[in-house]
């Protein structure tokens, strides 16, 4: 009989008959390891456990307790699912199927209505027959041309076929249920027993946006009890930080792809805590320098040919309009060159530098369709931006102005988790970036100088510069953990030539000053999602849509002191409503606390005649009677100090 050499992973070499299978050689080295073994990988290939070996080469035994191995019950649960879909709708049409770290999912698509969420629990309990049925899966090697006629009438399986090379194919069939294209499945349907599936979203066909919307239903499973509990409390906390979640809850914003896929409305809700930013931001800045302005969203499409986003940022633009006389109009992807329009307005002497330029302004992006997230990937928004033209000698003091104002607002905002990023240009590839030695090391200097003088801690990236100056980011984290930019500081040596901008120096000669772009809290939409999530929607008195809720006992006696109060408060600009509705008085104070309003007003018998409110905060279970004033001044201090609650 031909023999086989396997080379396990401690480096030593085995001879078996050839044929033999991972499970039977795991069997040779210990029966316990051939308990835990779930499937084998050969040469960097997964194997199932019981599929004849007939090569030499490198075997490794994937167990339970192998990131792998998890994979491969993932693969499995997503196999198990195809076929309970398959049991309950034979018509259904079946997509791409995958396995990962973070669980499993399976596209499908039916003409009359896709799979709902609601059928979850149906398709989970067809799944747990078939895994407590335990009917051995059928794994066979068959033709593609016969798998092609199986799948005649399944045009996604077709396509799928059709892209691969092979002309046999590996296929793993039970019942009616035939799929292909797993890595290895397990090889018995036990250890099925830890699986949940999660959540239906339409996916576009291999995620393009021009093919077809498929229903994407994903799942995740575990060989451990534990370990799926702890997944998904996990997912129910990412839940219930995620901005989308509270901002259809909280009622802040929506976005409807039918009306325009990218475009947020702000609900009251919503509009409320973005006006009460804005003036915050804008009074912050005003004390500190800026210049407020508005600039239009439109230009000529020739002040984008002369900043060089039509040639360098087109991607991410919308299409000029052609208006039909020669004129194309541009929506803006970026608010520099306006700001550059105010600066150049005037002539500009040295004694007036440095001069800061600011805005919320508009602009559009077109994002990827893929990409659009919530408030946090949108393709209108409004940046907090702001741009200051310097002396190239003012760098370093102006920069730390910068840094001081961007801590003094996140201190405002309570923010506390984030990192400083310091980008370089690459010292080996200077040719890449804009040509000006002597300016890149300077200001470079002056960057780090200024963040050693302020004690913060940063990471120097080399090489993330611009092209046109060096820069400071500040990372932050988002509910689903992903890195974002919060707000960036950046020089800019190039925007300046292009335009030609001059000051009159003190020698009576022209100069170019430098640009500094800064962003202090982003957009709008990026930063209103990302207090959504670190404050899980429970906003501080300050920026609270409503800030005071007021429940009388008792409709027909204490509405008249209810609204009384509710005057006094609103007429010291403090947002208060009143419940009027003919509910019951714990379903208000229940719903109240839903809606995370920061204060809770109780006011019955007791209160009117002395004259008090009893006060619930955000969170606590007790309620104290106060006196009006004092509660009055207790809020407005709150508000007026950004207090953290
Ligand atoms: P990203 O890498 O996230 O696309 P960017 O580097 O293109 O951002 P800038 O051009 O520096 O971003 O824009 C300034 C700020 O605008 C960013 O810090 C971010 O807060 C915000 N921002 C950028 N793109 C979007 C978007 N599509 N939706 C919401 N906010 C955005
Ligand atoms: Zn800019």
């Amino acid at each position: 009989m031909a023999k086989i050499s396997l080379t396990f992973p401690d480096q030593s070499q085995h001879e078996f008959d050839a044929g033999v299978t991972t499970l039977a050689v795991a069997k040779s080295i210990a029966s316990s390891l051939a308990k835990k073994a779930v499937a084998g990988n050969l040469n960097g290939t997964l194997v199932d456990l019981d599929q004849p070996l007939n090569q030499d080469g490198d075997l490794q035994i994937i167990t339970n307790a192998d990131p792998e191995g998890v994979l491969v019950l993932r693969d499995t649960a997503a196999f198990v699912l195809g076929a309970a879909l398959k049991q309950l709708h034979p018509d259904l049409h079946f997509g791409e199927h995958k396995a990962d770290d973070d669980g499993f999912y399976l596209d499908t698509d039916r003409a009359d209505g896709q799979v709902a969420v609601s059928e979850l629990p149906d398709i989970k309990k067809a799944m747990q027959k078939i895994i407590s049925a335990n009917q051995p899966v059928e794994r066979k090697v068959v033709d593609k041309t016969d798998l092609l006629k199986e799948f005649a009438d399944d045009p996604y399986q077709t396509l799928l076929l059709n892209a691969m090379d092979a002309v046999q194919v590996h296929v793993y069939q039970l019942g009616d249920y035939t799929s292909f294209g797993s890595r290895a499945l397990l090889k018995s349907l036990a250890p099925l027993k830890h699986l949940e599936l999660l959540s239906v979203a339409g996916a576009y066909w291999q995620g393009k946006s021009s093919n077809p919307m498929l229903q994407r239903i994903y799942g995740t499973a575990f060989f451990k009890a534990d370990e799926l509990a702890a997944d998904l409390k996990r997912r129910a906390e990412i839940k219930e930080r995620d901005h989308r979640t509270i901002g259809r809850d909280l009622d802040i914003f929506f976005v409807d792809p039918e009306v325009g896929a990218g475009l947020p409305y702000w609900m009251p809700n919503g509009a409320t805590i973005r006006r009460v930013i804005e003036r915050y931001i804008i009074d912050k800045e005003v004390a500190d320098g800026y210049e407020h302005v508005y600039t239009p969203v439109l230009a000529n499409l020739n002040l984008y040919k002369t900043s060089g986003h039509w040639a360098h940022y087109r991607e991410d633009m919308f299409p000029p309009m052609d208006m039909g006389d020669g004129e194309f109009l541009e929506l803006r992807p970026m608010n520099c060159p306006s700001h550059i329009q105010i600066y150049n307005h005037h002539n500009r002497s040295y004694r007036e530098l440095p001069v800061r330029i600011a805005e919320l302004g508009m602009m559009h992006r077109y994002e990827k369709s893929g990409a659009l997230s919530g408030l946090q990937r949108v393709r209108e928004m409004t940046l907090n931006d702001g741009h200051t033209f310097l002396a190239p000698e003012q760098i370093q003091s102006e920069f730390k102005r910068v840094l001081r104002l961007m801590m003094d607002v996140y201190d405002d905002f309570n923010i506390t988790d984030y990192t400083f990023r310091l980008s370089y240009r690459d010292p080996a590839n200077t040719e890449k970036y804009f040509d000006d030695d002597e300016m890149w090391n300077k200001s470079q200097a002056m960057l780090k100088g200024a963040m050693d003088d302020l004690g913060l801690d940063y990471y120097e990236a080399e090489g993330e510069a611009a092209f046109y100056g060096p820069k400071l980011d500040v990372q932050t984290k988002t509910a689903l953990g992903n890195d974002e930019t919060m707000s960036t500081i950046q020089l800019d040596f190039m925007m300046p030539e292009k335009f030609q901008l001059t000051y009159v120096g003190a020698d009576g000669k022209d100069h170019r000053p430098v640009m500094m772009h800064r962003g202090i809290v982003g957009t709008m939409e990026r930063f209103i999602a990302y207090l959504m999530e670190i404050y899980k929607g429970a906003f501080p008195t300050w920026l609270a849509p409503v800030q005071v809720e007021i429940i009388p006992v008792n409709l027909d006696l204490h509405t008249e002191y209810a609204q009384q109060l509710q005057k006094q408060l609103a007429s010291q600009g403090i947002r208060v409503k009143v419940d009027l509705r003919n509910e019951k008085m714990g379903y208000k104070i229940r719903e109240a606390q839903t809606q995370k309003v920061p204060y809770t007003l109780v006011v019955g018998d007791e209160e009117l005649r002395d004259q008090t409110v009893s006060v619930r905060r955000y969170g606590e279970k007790d309620a104290n009677d106060e006196a009006i004033k004092l509660f009055t001044d207790m809020i407005l201090d709150d508000i007026h100090n950004y207090s953290r609650t």
